[in-house]
């Protein structure tokens, strides 16, 4: 008998054990486990919706600055609406599109990432630049 880390909670636990005793994650489905690996989207896809209604927010700001620049706070608008081009920008590159690979629900996740959690199963695993990997057996949790 020997002590490995639960891949869940990381306490450790007897080999022998079914399950974790700090947090019931079962051991045992995790010895037969291999893991499941689903693509991410190759192309870096806008988050659309709030890429463009940042923009547009953006281009009003700044329109109605240049219409008010004369009174005074308009200048502030404009530079409102500059930021606000950039935050567009940023939130248009940010995002890629995958499968959960624990319960197979439509993901969207940030590029960068080494890990990510499902919003729907609560599953942990990691993420890659091209793909989603399970790295324990599916665990079905409170929510
Ligand atoms: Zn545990
Ligand atoms: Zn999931």
């Amino acid at each position: 008998m020997s002590l490995i880390n639960c891949p869940e909670c990381n306490h450790q636990v007897s080999d022998t054990a079914e399950t974790c005793p700090n947090c019931g994650f079962n051991i045992k489905s995790q010895a037969e486990f291999t893991p499941v690996v689903n693509p991410l989207s190759e192309t870096k896809k806008i988050g659309y919706v709030s890429g463009i209604v940042s923009a547009l927010a953006s281009v009003a700001l700044i329109a109605i600055g240049v219409f008010t620049i004369a009174l005074g706070f308009g200048i502030i608008l404009i530079i409102l609406g500059v930021f606000g081009v950039f935050v567009a920008l940023t939130k248009a590159q940010k995002v890629k599109y995958g499968k959960c690979p624990y319960c197979g629900t439509d993901l969207r996740v940030k590029i960068n990432n080494t890990s990510f959690v499902c919003p729907i199963c609560k599953n942990v695993g990691n993420q890659t630049d091209t793909t989603l990997e399970s790295t324990h057996a599916y665990n079905a949790k409170e929510k």
